[in-house]
């Protein structure tokens, strides 16, 4: 079988996303990057993560909490690139509110992005990973997929259900030589969590200093947070032969915080 597979990342505009794309494209495979943004500055970091790596690289920008875009960026990878091996649902978005003010359109979307398009992504390509006896799905969770914390109502189920999903997939795949595995990050200093500091200080009645070093950080025992490339790698590890019984897992990087 070749080394060089061929991947779709969601929500690969920005942060975490970004990295593992990076990291794949580092690694050989053919990487279909998604996300919204500004087009000039995807087509600008699209052709610069091609060029510096030499994988093919191409951008769709279905907006994933529609399954019919969803669709759409399944059928474009494969018109691109012939087949789609390694899936990793990446996308995310947050919101922090107490629940009884809890804005039920966020709940909704957040539900639709950080979980549902999982499902749906998976479920029109794990067909194909089947048929061919190799496949990965790598799904971002989060720390919040393992523990909870105030606020994060919808964020705290969606990453909970990512990783029921996860172990079932793995089950479902596990003859098939498709693993499933959640990444589950502590906090990395991205735009997802930049624009939740301003929410939590409202929230528990805190300045934004207090949220980055009594909230954030004071989650993670190495009061430092995750860096991106860190879990870009770990995705690349999780699609090299060596990592072919890891399955089912949901792997934290999180700086020992669930280890409390
Ligand atoms: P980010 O805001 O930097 O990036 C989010 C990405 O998702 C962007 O590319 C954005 O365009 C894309 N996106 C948002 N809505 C979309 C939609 N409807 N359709 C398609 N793309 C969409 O955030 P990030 O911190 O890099 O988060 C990425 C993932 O990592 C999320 O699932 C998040 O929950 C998870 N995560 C983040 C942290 C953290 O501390 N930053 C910790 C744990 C888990």
């Amino acid at each position: 079988m070749p080394d060089f597979r061929t991947a779709i990342v969601t929500g690969s505009t920005s942060g975490i996303g970004l990295a593992v794309a990076r990291a794949l494209a580092e690694a050989g495979h053919a990487v279909m990057m998604n996300g919204f943004g500004d087009p000039d500055a995807i087509e600008a970091e699209r052709a610069t993560i091609e060029n510096e790596t030499g994988a093919p690289v191409g951008f769709h920008g279905a907006d994933m909490s529609d399954p019919g875009q969803i669709a759409d960026l399944v059928a474009a990878t494969n018109a691109q690139f012939g087949q789609i091996d390694i899936v990793v649902n990446n996308a995310g978005i947050q919101t922090v509110a107490p629940i009884e003010d809890f804005p039920v359109d966020r709940y909704n979307l957040i539900l639709a992005i950080n979980m549902s398009a999982a499902w749906h992504l998976c479920r029109a390509t794990f067909a194909g990973m089947k048929a061919r006896k190799w496949g990965r799905v790598i799904n971002v969770a989060s720390a919040h997929g393992l523990v909870a914390s105030p606020y994060k109502s919808a964020y705290v189920m969606a990453k909970h259900g990512v990783v029921g999903l996860t172990k079932t997939l793995a089950l479902e795949g596990a003859e098939h030589g498709v693993t499933a595995n959640a990444i589950c990050p502590g906090y990395v200093l991205t735009p997802l969590v930049e624009a939740q500091i301003p929410e939590t200080a409202a929230a528990r009645g805190i300045t934004e200093e207090a949220v980055i070093r009594d909230v954030l950080l004071a989650s993670q025992p190495t009061r430092s947070f995750v860096q991106p490339g860190q879990i870009g790698a770990l995705a690349a590890f999780l699609c090299t032969p060596a990592a072919a019984q890891i399955t089912g897992t949901a792997l934290p990087i999180d700086g020992g915080w669930t280890a409390h």
